[in-house]
């Protein structure tokens, strides 16, 4: 049975690159109709940031990529933040140490100083607790036994260990990149349980996806380094065979290629690297999101998994479904995917037009908002119909509509001064007559009146397009001329005349 997890540390907002772990592993276990696990990995409690779960879950559920087991919603392991679980771990932290995989450490904070300080006058720089530094520390592989239980009794602080191997070599095969072998010498003693009976990362990591039954471990490239470890600990714990196969996913690049893609790339180059905004709550810094930078889910999620995925066609635009049909974790690339922005925005443009107007509109909705201004449901529908097709990003509904919601506030007269005369005064002077006598104030009797206008009084209606379109919206843009007026209704349109007559 195929069983995938995600397990975010709540620090902080989602990045682009973990929304795509999350949609790997969700697209995976749709495909084999498999499960899909949310697991909050917060034992570190240091680096532990309020309200990063919460959103997590909402990202999630915003980008349609809900688990089916979590926190949220509990399930048949619960429970599924690790804190809850602390006082799981020990035993297999204690069961190591038994079997001579792992050992007590009782130094100091002040005696590990000491070390690194030694250690770097020695001309080692990035001193690290390992097989050669361990022999002159205090820990149950250096002590006496007597006096390792002496300690024990007298409630000495200590962590657990991993005892690595001086001379091994680890293997596994990653679903992505094949063997992938290290030399244990190039790996520490990595602490399993700390002082206070928290376990780390690694160990929790490992418990877990063995009690939570985990056929699948999808997670990114940074991780590739802490792999050796969690290896020989399946190994150790004696759970090889329940292990899970690895994969480890490309990094998602900034735009140049120049290394990974980081939250400052998007603030100076002006795009949103998060899924949705996220305000650090010690520092109130904001960091932008795709979601309120006006990106649909789907489309956020389409451009996502072309970053490092592709069927082996030249198919770009998918919908869930297809989606979950065509992935494979094989076809996803082992080389980084670097980020573009404009390629993101055509994806959002793709799905912008297939969006109903609706909808447009609802998700359109905050923007009018924030600025103040309140429009019926039906209206603003009407006016994201009206110019999608120029929209990349929903927010954009203003950039080319908001004279549909606002008076212009200036007229771009170079456009028509030059050729005004008060022939055209008086054309649009009567013209606003025949409108406000017209009984159907739609798009086919505006034109007819204007054309017979124009016509009676011999002007070229070419002349006089222009001119209209400014006085209704300011400048030279915006959908057919009439149909902004239609839109706009007969008192608008009449109001916004006279004022620009006047
Ligand atoms: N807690 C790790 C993280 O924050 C999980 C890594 C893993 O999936 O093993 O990404």
């Amino acid at each position: 049975k195929v069983r995938v997890r995600f397990a975010p540390s709540p620090t902080g907002g989602l990045h682009l690159g973990g929304v795509r772990t999350v949609l790997f592993n969700y697209l995976f276990a749709r495909h084999h109709r498999g499960e899909f696990v949310l697991r909050i990995e917060d034992t570190d409690q240091t680096r532990y940031v309020p309200g990063a779960e919460e959103y997590i879950i909402e990202c999630l559920r915003w980008c349609g990529l809900e688990a089916d087991e979590g926190p949220h919603k509990g399930g048949p392991f619960a429970p599924y933040r690790q804190s809850e679980r602390k006082a799981l771990y020990r035993q297999y932290a204690e069961q190591l140490v038994q079997s001579g995989h792992a050992y007590y450490a009782f130094d100091t904070p002040e005696e590990l100083e000491a070390m690194r300080e030694v250690e770097k006058a020695r001309g080692n720089h990035s001193p690290q607790y390992n097989h050669s530094i361990r022999r002159s520390m205090r820990n149950s592989l250096t002590l006496e036994a007597e006096e390792v239980k002496a300690l024990l009794e007298k409630g000495a602080p200590y962590v657990i260990r991993i005892n690595m191997p001086e001379n091994g070599e680890v293997q596994f095969t990653d679903m992505i990149r094949g063997t992938v072998s290290f030399q244990t010498n190039t790996v520490d003693d990595k602490v399993l349980l700390k002082a206070d009976g928290m376990p780390t990362y690694h160990l929790a990591v490992v418990v877990d996806d063995y009690l939570m039954k985990i056929s699948h471990a999808f997670r990114g490239e940074e991780w590739l380094p802490s792999a050796p470890v969690h290896i020989l600990l399946w190994k150790y714990l004696g759970w090889e065979k329940e292990m899970p196969q690895w994969a480890h996913l490309p990094l998602i690049l900034k735009p140049d290629g120049n290394g990974k893609l980081s939250k400052r790339d998007g603030d100076r180059l002006g795009f949103p690297v998060y899924a949705m905004n996220w305000t650090d709550p010690k520092t109130n810094e904001l960091t932008k999101g795709f979601r309120e930078n006006g990106f649909l889910p789907e489309a956020f999620v389409n451009m996502l998994v072309m970053l490092g995925w592709s069927k082996g066609t030249d198919q770009e635009i998918f919908s869930m479904e297809e989606l979950i049909e065509a992935f494979s974790i094989e076809k996803v690339h082992k080389g980084g995917a670097k980020f573009d922005y404009i390629k993101a925005k055509w994806f959002n443009h793709q799905y912008i037009q297939k969006t109903d107007n609706v909808r447009l509109a609802e998700l359109f909705q905050p923007v009018l908002k924030e600025k103040g201004i309140a429009f019926d449901a039906t209206y603003v529908s009407t006016i994201a119909g009206l110019v999608k097709e120029r929209c990349h990003l929903v927010n954009e509904i203003w950039d080319h509509g908001f004279f549909f919601f606002i008076r212009p506030d200036k007229y771009d007269l170079d456009a028509v001064k030059p050729k005004w005369n008060t022939d055209k005064q008086t054309f649009f002077e009567e013209w606003i007559n025949v409108l406000s006598g017209l009984e159907d104030f739609t798009f086919a009797p505006i034109e007819d009146s204007f054309k017979q206008l124009t016509a009676a009084k011999g002007i070229k209606p070419g002349e006089l397009q222009l001119p209209f379109r400014i006085m209704l919206c300011g400048g030279k843009f915006g959908p057919p001329v009439f149909t902004i007026a239609e839109t706009l209704g007969r008192e608008e349109t009449v109001e916004r005349m006279k004022l620009a007559l006047a």
